[in-house]
């Protein structure tokens, strides 16, 4: 049965696949459309049109924006975006430069821990502008210092560990209107993200959506079905597009999978539309 996927990751990002790679895994996955939605970067997206065209898979551009609320880190996605626009390829620029300011404080955390790791040899490994936590993580790996991304995170990098150093984020309202001002639709991922500041997620969504939210991520590769009724309860209340995707980095969640996620995501094609119409009475 044919399907969807609005949200994957790259080499041009933390994914460890290039874009083309990424492409024949959807068309093995039977995937019509898809978006890559690298973090804070644009540059993987006429490699994945290009093999699109070759396997006949509609190729949407995105991007994923890391952002702070005050509260907790939440995503936003930008989707049909002009990704060639120099403001909003500028603007990308300066969150992957807060990227290289944080990233060798996590080295020097990691060198203080008795680890022999330099930026020099993260930067190598990522061989793109956007280095995250997940290069830092393979580095790890590679030097058989974990086993896996996961015991990274969970030793070290993520928040509250030792070697946790967190970066200058947007505002949800700026990555919003940066995606609007480029002609994309916003998107919230993954909302189970979203930590409860006392009125609820429809509470957030409602403030987002008045800073021209356009729409949730309702299908997810992580989330339960009780999760995703609800989502699509709030999405539907508040009259917000519904997307999906399964947020595949390859080696740094080897759990996940273009198109299926966990093996019982499904994003179906008909959600495709009304995106791209959103975006078309933005142009
Ligand atoms: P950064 O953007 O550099 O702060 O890194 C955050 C990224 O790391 C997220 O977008 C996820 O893709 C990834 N990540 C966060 N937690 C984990 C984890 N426990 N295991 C693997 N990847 C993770
Ligand atoms: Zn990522
Ligand atoms: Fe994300
Ligand atoms: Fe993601």
């Amino acid at each position: 049965m044919s399907r969807i996927d609005l949200h994957l990751h790259t080499t041009h990002s933390d994914g460890s696949l290039p874009p083309s790679e990424v492409l024949k895994l959807a068309a093995k996955a039977s995937v019509t459309a898809l978006a890559i939605t690298d973090h804070d970067i644009t540059s993987g997206i006429p490699e994945a049109m290009a093999t699109g065209r070759e396997l006949g898979i509609e190729v949407i551009p995105g991007v994923e924006i890391s952002c702070f609320d005050g509260t907790s880190e939440l995503h936003i996605l930008g989707y049909c975006l002009d990704w060639q626009d120099s403001v909003l390829n500028g603007r990308l620029a300066s969150l992957r430069a807060s990227r290289h300011r944080r990233n060798p404080l996590i080295i020097e955390r990691l060198r203080a821990a008795g680890l022999d790791v330099t930026y020099d040899e993260v930067r190598a490994l990522a061989g793109t502008e956007s280095v995250g936590r997940p290069h830092i993580a393979r580095l790890l790996m590679q030097k058989k210092y974990v086993s896996s991304a996961k015991e990274a995170f969970d030793r070290y990098l993520a928040e509250g560990k030792p070697a946790y150093v967190p970066r200058d984020l947007p505002a949800p309202a700026e990555a919003i209107s940066w995606i609007r001002d480029a002609k994309g639709v916003a998107v919230l991922a993954h909302p189970t993200w979203v930590k409860d500041s006392g009125d609820g997620l429809g509470g957030r969504l409602t403030a987002l959506k008045e800073a021209g939210l356009g729409g949730v991520e309702v299908h997810y590769s992580t989330h339960s079905k009780t999760q995703t009724a609800s989502y699509l309860e709030l999405a539907k209340r508040l009259d917000l597009l519904v997307t999906g995707g399964s947020d595949f980095h390859g080696l740094t969640k080897p759990d996940i999978e273009v198109g299926y996620g966990r093996g019982d995501l499904r994003v179906n094609p008909r959600l495709l539309e009304p995106l791209k119409a959103a975006a078309a009475a933005r142009s």
